[in-house]
């Protein structure tokens, strides 16, 4: 594989690029001849659009995913001196619009095969000060949604899920963002599902949360100049949003091509021998898996980085460091240990190029590259 140094990308967004230009450049033209340039007919559209393709009742489109999740924990009036259960294994974001709220998030395990909340031990940490439970549809993967949605029974704790991983992912017939009492989504240039810029969703069943979250977009206002509460400035602007109707379009044909470069990692891993050295993914029997990352467990993962990276491959680590040991949560009093399934993933994860328009040989180099560092 030395004779073939091209570099592979751990993610090319060029290539999607050149797929949609012709659609998105006169979409966003249409916009800015419009001059509605912040809510208005685009993001009404986009809203429907993306509405029925979730098969969500109601879906608010708002300024970021971190936003959606502040505005999802705001609607159900979380704020100082209540508890958010949810995972230190994600973003930073998922957490930190816990605190940005004044609630305290309580942190528990992942489960090791999937990396997603253990639901039993989410439920063993909350409280009768436990005011939600945040499940993080981490890679592009859905949690189990019975499993919660007992302990939402039992408890009475509103489920907010974290998906902004996972648009399109379903698990026991359920879609991403359709099972909790509200969902947030990110369409941050990264994601499955991306905007040009900043962008996120939150989604309900609940007329009464859309209304709010819709309110607290917008500073607390339904008519303009009256304000029913103290909200934000967290709206979507109507350039992401008809950029987003157009890529919303090829989501699914995109989707595919993930699980397929997933499926094909799988049949190269096993055929090189590798599978008993990687831990592979694992796709729950009930689940469907959008591979928003395709994330082995190596030995030695540094080493495989590095080796990598020398190699010209792009790989990337999500996440390096659980979110209990950031040097900004340390007054919550977490210490190495306490979450031991946490720490271990972000000690030997590793994300390797799965993007839609990746190529076949260089899948097959990232294969071999990977060989070349364990076998020689
Ligand atoms: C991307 C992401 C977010 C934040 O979304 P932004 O749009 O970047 O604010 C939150 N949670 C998870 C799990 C994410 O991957």
């Amino acid at each position: 594989m030395k004779n073939d140094s091209t570099p592979v990308p751990f993610l090319d967004l060029s290539r999607e690029y050149a797929e949609i230009a012709s659609e998105i450049e006169p979409a966003v033209l249409d916009v800015l001849r419009s001059q509605a340039y912040v809510l208005g007919p685009a993001v009404e559209r986009f809203e429907r659009e993306i509405a029925a393709h979730l098969g969500v009742e109601h879906a608010i489109g708002v300024s970021s995913g971190s936003d959606a999740l502040l505005l999802a924990l705001a609607a159900l009036d979380i704020g100082p001196g209540d508890q958010v259960v949810t995972t230190p294994f994600t973003f930073f974001a998922t957490v930190s619009a816990i605190t940005r709220l004044g609630a305290e998030p309580v942190f528990a395990d992942i489960a090791p095969d999937d990396y997603l909340l253990d639901p039993e031990q989410a439920e063993r940490v909350a409280t009768d000060r436990t005011r939600a439970i945040v499940p993080v549809q981490l890679y592009g993967q859905c949690v189990d949604p019975n499993a919660f949605d007992a302990i939402a029974r039992k408890r009475r704790i509103p489920i907010v899920e974290d998906a902004a991983q996972a648009i399109g992912a379903r698990r026991a017939g359920v879609a991403a963002g359709a099972f909790g009492d509200l969902g947030c989504f990110s369409f941050y240039p990264t994601k499955n599902l991306a905007a040009v810029g900043e962008a996120g969703l939150v989604t309900t069943g609940d007329e009464r949360l859309a209304a709010r979250v819709r309110r607290l977009r917008d500073h607390g206002s339904e008519r303009r100049y009256e304000h029913l509460e103290v909200g934000w400035n967290a709206r979507l602007d109507a350039i992401q949003a008809a950029a987003l109707s157009v890529k919303l379009a090829h989501l699914d044909a995109w989707t595919a091509a993930r699980v397929k470069n997933a499926t094909r990692y799988g049949e190269l891993f096993r055929a090189a021998g590798l599978a008993g050295t990687l831990t592979l993914p694992t796709v729950a029997a009930d689940a469907t898996h959008v591979f928003h990352q395709y994330v082995v467990r190596a030995p030695r993962r540094d080493g495989l980085q590095a080796h990598l990276a020398a190699e010209g491959v792009g790989c990337s680590i999500h996440y390096p460091q659980p979110i209990h040991l950031q040097p900004c949560f340390e007054s919550l009093g977490y210490r190495p240990g306490d979450l031991p399934e946490s720490e271990r993933a972000a000690a030997e994860v590793l994300a390797l190029p799965i993007f839609p328009q990746l190529r076949s040989a260089e899948l097959e180099r990232v294969v071999e590259a990977i060989a070349s560092f364990y076998l020689g």
